[in-house]
């Protein structure tokens, strides 16, 4: 990094004003949200780093291209100019769009999977897992093993283990294997990137067997940045080489455009195959709309299409990373125990180590998450045992890692912000003895992390 300060690449035209509370008052709405920060009520919300996810503020001209919506029902031409992006940038030749990347995760798994099939990863994310679950797929882990160890220093710790994808070939075989799901960069292992290397690397070895190639791109500028960062024969290149690039080594792509795509709504399925295109448009006029506009209006295209390539502006990635950076850095020298190395776009707490006395079975992020909003009002969450969920035996899965996620928005938040929620947690790491555990005391059945209710135990 730079000495001089990377200050904000942009300033400030319209302001939101915050509400300050007091602890009372966040006593009482934490215990009405059942300990659970997604149920907070963002109003009782000082400074939110739930997530990153359609949090984005956007740019005065992602606001002027709202105003060009055509609303056509059918043939929009925003749809044309996302497609044009998608083909430009990423390098996908065919175009879903979709509500939000679920919304193309489900068609992607419709389309691909039979009941029985496996479809590895690097390392689970929530819906995409549960997509494939549903569709009679089994999810299998392959990231590196120093992706579950919060304090291995690798710099590509997304990296997919050759060995592993070998050997569940071997096990299971090619022709029960659709496609191999690889997340760029890994949302639960810390927002670690994977290197340019590997992704040849498996794609090389995925093609051989005929195993097809789907990025989780939802996070691809910033996975882009690292490697630019990181990997020897990148630095003099830029941020949209990199990214098109690194889909060029795949067959398609699921995105949820509410996190690199700048915009507050909207994803799209990017595929390369004609027939599993048409399969795609089969399905998308069933769950989201006509395939020009699946579930989103002209002018949110609009705002997707133009926030792409607003993403790929390299003051733009350098201020993003850098920030995170920033308050992860803070938080380190503080002793505090963090995942490193730093991520993309979340510092993660290690629940773990802040609270090694509270058993996993007693929720020890999900009660740091609730502490911290207690402590300042900064609303965080869980990427533990909670968001892990139950395996098909009922149990809970118990996941290496035990993590709060202080998630950092897009364009929204300065640096005297991070000042605060690093002062915070640190305040909570020095009475960190204090804290208890919870109980679950409502459970749904999927995706439980979003709607679970806890009390704390006596
Ligand atoms: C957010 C996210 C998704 C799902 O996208 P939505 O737009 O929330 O439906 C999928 N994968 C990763 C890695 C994500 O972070």
């Amino acid at each position: 990094m730079e000495k001089r300060t990377i200050a904000e690449p942009f300033k400030i035209k319209v302001v939101e004003p915050i509400k300050m509370t007091s602890r009372a008052q966040r006593e009482e709405a934490i215990k009405k949200a059942g300990y659970n920060t997604f149920l907070l009520n963002s109003k009782d919300v000082y400074i939110d780093l739930l997530t990153d996810s359609g949090t984005t503020a956007m740019s005065d001209n992602q606001w002027a291209g709202m105003m060009l919506g055509d609303e056509a029902y059918a043939g929009s031409v925003n749809f044309y100019n996302l497609e044009a992006a998608v083909r430009e940038l990423y390098g996908f030749k065919y175009v879903v769009p979709t509500h939000q990347g679920r919304g193309a995760e489900n068609i992607l798994s419709k389309i691909t999977i039979k009941p029985g099939d496996w479809v590895p990863g690097n390392m689970y994310f929530t819906t995409t897992r549960a997509h494939q679950e549903m569709n009679g797929a089994s999810f299998a882990d392959v990231i590196i093993d120093e992706a579950h160890d919060s304090q291995a220093d690798h710099p590509f710790k997304g990296n997919i283990d050759l060995n592993k994808f070998q050997s569940l070939i071997d096990r299971v075989g090619a022709e029960n294997i659709p496609y191999i799901c690889v997340a760029v960069t890994v949302n639960l292992a810390g927002g670690q990137p994977v290197s340019m290397q590997n992704l040849r690397e498996v794609s090389a070895l995925a093609h051989k067997h005929n195993i097809k190639v789907m990025f989780d791109a939802t996070r691809c500028v910033e996975n882009a940045y690292f490697i630019r960062e990181r990997e020897e024969g990148y630095q003099e290149k830029s941020i949209a080489a990199i990214v098109k690039e690194m889909f060029s080594y795949g067959d398609g792509a699921t995105m949820s455009g509410k996190k690199d795509c700048l915009v507050n709504i909207g994803g799209f399925l990017a595929l390369n195959d004609e027939k599993l295109y048409q399969k795609a448009t089969e399905l998308v006029v069933v769950f989201e709309g006509m395939p020009s506009y699946g579930g989103l209006a002209g002018r949110d295209m609009e705002a997707m299409a133009r926030g792409m390539y607003e993403s790929v502006d390299f003051h733009y990635i350098q201020h993003r990373i850098g920030q995170v950076r920033y308050l992860g850095e803070k938080l380190e020298k503080a002793g505090v125990p963090i995942v490193k190395p730093i991520g993309g776009h979340a510092v993660f707490l290690d629940a773990r180590q802040f609270l090694p006395h509270i058993p996993q079975d007693q929720f020890p992020a999900q009660m740091l998450a609730a502490q911290l909003y207690l402590e300042s009002g900064v609303r965080s969450m869980e990427r533990g045992i909670i968001s892990a969920g139950r395996a098909k035996d009922g149990n809970h899965h118990y996941p290496k890692l035990e993590l709060v996620r202080l998630t950092i928005p897009r364009r929204v938040y300065t640096y005297a912000h991070m000042d605060v929620v690093a002062e915070s947690v640190i305040e909570l790491y020095q009475k960190r003895d204090s804290i208890k555990g919870l109980e679950m005391v409502y459970e749904p059945p999927v995706l439980r992390f979003f709607t679970a209710r806890f009390e704390p135990l006596a």
